[in-house]
């Protein structure tokens, strides 16, 4: 059996011990492996040496000289001490200083040659050139001994105890040591397609770079040695999500063999006729739902794009197979919102719909267990709770970008491998929806209703209140409906915000004419059920709420939105509140209403805001003012974590990670010929999914 790099344990690498060990593992380095792939998260140029007459205060500068004075001064008037070592070429001196480390003595001898590297300053009343603790190293030892200095240097992240030289002292004897064991399990012709170099090579020049290379390229992680590692993650995340995928599509599953009346009697019903964006998505939609095998399908649309019709298509191509269908929403409220949007043209088509939230009642569980009950709507709870169905045959989830790789696994254990249709409003990034969703088929309406005016948006001032009031007042006397949104239902002592029970107050003062209303989810869900429904029929001018309303709610004559506290929210969520208006033929407004001081970031969300409506564009913009980690937040769960390919950094490799990832899996799906590659594909998805389990 061939020793893995991981079965070094890192304590018994030259320079370590139980003790450093101990250090290591607080940044994971717990093997040769482990350390082999601890990446620097920076490089600095120390490769031009230079004469000390030559060299220029104020820069990063290496010189080698020898030893002349190594002495420790106390300082005076205090208990300070300081080691300084002066070194001359022979065109110059020069000192470093280390303060308070008098132990550094030791390590030098009279005579000795060293290469010292740091930022250059003039000594005291700018006589004489020094560094302060600078790096350094004995020339005297065999040449490729120069880690520190003379070459492009590699920066670690330390921690307590243990520095960035010892690191790299580490990192270099553990390459020194185990990289001819370095195998590489991605075959050839992928690389050779690629142009990417192999591992051995692309983890040296990783850590300790050839001197030809360019440094800005390396602090870019540009050069094909770092691009050829974040390969590999996202290789690995590729296959395992391939994997997935055609474990899946081997599962049988139902074939709906609908003639489509029921769809047809809706499509008569509805005051609009389809977007071709509707139509291809609901085409492909049903494809896979005559297919013998399990639908998995992501429908990925705007807010307002009209996903809700499609997935009712859906639903009604079930009822009429004499299936039953759950459609989940994450919220309550929205949950509310779907069965008051749908229930009336689902009954006039002659099937049951119920209602199933936690703060319903008279819960029909009987009725839903006996196959009574065509389609059941309410929150995630709807499938996690004991609900029984006759004959579940298609789950709908809604606005669910939270629903990882994980929960869908475990979601499919539920029925009998009923077919699943995602909806999400939260448009991502074309690169990263393919990781996310990897394992999903994706259908994209990429069209909004025709008709549909963009909304405009404009940023507000504390002291432009009047002309916020004056705006919502002229709307309402247009015969429009206005949001006012505010960050919290109560105002506390703790943070000073506005708060929606506040606003309610103030707006009643304001507009004594005008029927001003509340809603919240702290509210029981008759009473919201009943205040919607009443802005609804238009009988509420101003809506005053919290972010309860954020997706889903659909009230078309609804044209203007306040956002109060606008500083306080996320770009995303800015996009789905701002989804609310808009909805018809009105033109509609939304105003931003933001209290100084703004952070540089929520300026920045500000700006995007006003300058776009585009989905997409706006995903992209979150995606790089928060970084991926923010961004997915725990919409990755249940995805193995990547800790050298950086989503965004690294997207253009996403696309060929795949295609390289989905045509192997096709020719070999079990990676019977690449034992080495599945090994490390085993080892990257551990403890996530058991991928050579599923199908
Ligand atoms: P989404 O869920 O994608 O945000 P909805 O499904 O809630 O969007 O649809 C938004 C609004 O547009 C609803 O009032 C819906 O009735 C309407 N709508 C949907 N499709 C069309 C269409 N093709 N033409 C006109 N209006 C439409
Ligand atoms: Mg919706």
């Amino acid at each position: 059996m061939v020793k893995d790099l991981s079965d070094y344990e890192i304590q018994y690498i030259k320079g370590v011990g139980p003790r450093r060990a101990a250090l290591l593992k607080r940044l994971n380095i717990r093997n040769v492996r482990d350390a082999m792939f601890y990446l620097p998260y920076r490089y600095e140029d120390r490769r031009n040496i230079k004469k000390i007459r030559d060299i220029n205060s104020g820069f990063l500068q290496t010189v080698v000289g020898k030893v002349i004075a190594a002495e420790v001064i106390d300082l005076p008037h205090s208990r300070h001490k300081i080691f300084e070592l002066t070194v001359s070429d022979g065109s110059g001196l020069i000192k470093g200083k280390w303060f308070n480390q008098p132990f550094m003595k030791k390590r030098f001898k009279i005579g000795q040659e060293v290469v010292l590297s740091g930022v250059v300053k003039y000594g005291y009343r700018g006589i004489g050139l020094e560094m302060d603790n600078p790096e350094y190293e004995f020339a005297s030892d065999d040449e490729d001994a120069l880690i520190h200095t003379a070459r492009i240097v590699p920066v670690y992240r330390a921690t307590e105890n243990l520095s960035c030289r010892q690191l790299r002292n580490i990192i270099f004897n553990v390459l020194k040591t185990h990289l001819h064991e370095v195998t590489d399990p991605v075959p050839e012709d992928i690389l050779r397609r690629n142009n990417l170099p192999g591992l051995a090579e692309s983890i040296m020049n990783s850590h300790f770079p050839q001197a030809d290379i360019d440094v800005d390229s390396l602090n870019n992680w540009r050069t094909d040695y770092q691009r050829r590692l974040s390969f590999d993650e996202l290789f690995m995340l590729e296959l395992g999500l391939a994997i997935l995928k055609k474990g899946k599509s081997r599962q049988k599953g139902i074939e709906f063999n609908a003639k489509g009346t029921l769809v047809e009697k809706l499509l008569r019903m509805l005051p609009f006729s389809l977007t071709s964006a509707q139509k291809r998505a609901f085409n492909e939609v049903l494809k896979d739902m005559r297919s013998p095998y399990p639908m998995h399908r992501l429908i990925q649309g705007d807010v307002g794009s009209g996903k809700t019709v499609v997935a009712l298509m859906a639903v009604l191509v079930a009822a009429e197979c004499g299936y039953q269908s759950a459609f989940m929403a994450p919220t309550e409220i929205l949950a509310e919102q779907h069965y008051i949007n749908i229930h009336r043209l689902v009954e006039d088509l002659g099937l049951k719909i119920c209602l199933l939230t936690g703060s319903v009642k008279d819960r029909p569980l009987d009725e839903i267990a006996s196959g009574k009950i065509d389609l059941v709507v309410g929150t995630h709870a709807l499938i996690q709770e004991s609900v029984r169905f006759e004959k579940l045959g298609l789950i709908v989830i809604d606005e669910q970008h939270r629903f990882g790789v994980m929960q869908r696994a475990v979601l499919r254990k539920k029925a009998l491998n009923p077919d699943v249709l995602i909806m999400t409003a939260t448009p991502i990034p074309r690169t990263l929806a393919m990781t996310l969703y990897g394992d999903l088929d994706c259908s994209v309406i990429d069209e909004l209703p025709p008709g549909r005016t963009p909304v405009k948006t404009m940023l507000f001032k504390q002291s432009e209140k009047k002309q916020i009031y004056e705006a919502i007042a002229s709307e309402v006397r247009k015969g429009g409906q206005v949001y006012v949104v505010y960050p919290v239902i109560e105002g506390s002592e703790k943070v000073n915000l506005k708060s929606a029970i506040m606003g309610k107050e103030a707006l009643e003062k304001v507009f004594p004419d005008m029927t001003v209303a509340l809603i919240h989810g702290r509210m029981k869900p008759q009473e919201r059920e009943s205040v919607m429904a009443d802005f609804k029929d238009g009988k509420i001018d101003i809506l005053v709420s919290t972010t309860v309303i954020e997706v889903g709610v659909d009230v078309p004559n609804a044209s203007m939105m306040l956002i109060v506290h606008a500083e306080r929210f996320g770009l995303s969520q800015l996009h789905q509140l701002r989804g609310r208006v808009g909805r018809g033929n009105r033109q509609s407004s939304c105003l931003l209403l933001a209290y100084e001081p703004l952070g540089e970031e929520a300026r920045r969300r500000l700006d995007v805001m006003t300058r776009t409506t585009d989905g997409f564009r706006i995903a992209e913009e979150d995606l790089d003012i928060r970084g991926p980690g923010e961004f997915l937040g725990t919409r990755q769960s249940g995805m193995p974590d990547l800790s050298i390919a950086n989503l965004v950094r690294d997207s253009m490799m996403i696309e060929p990670a795949r295609t390289e990832a989905f045509s192997l899996i096709e020719q070999d799906p079990e990676l019977k010929n690449f034992p080495a590659l599945k090994a490390s594909l085993e080892r990257f998805w551990h403890g996530k999914i058991e991928i050579f389990k599923t199908g």
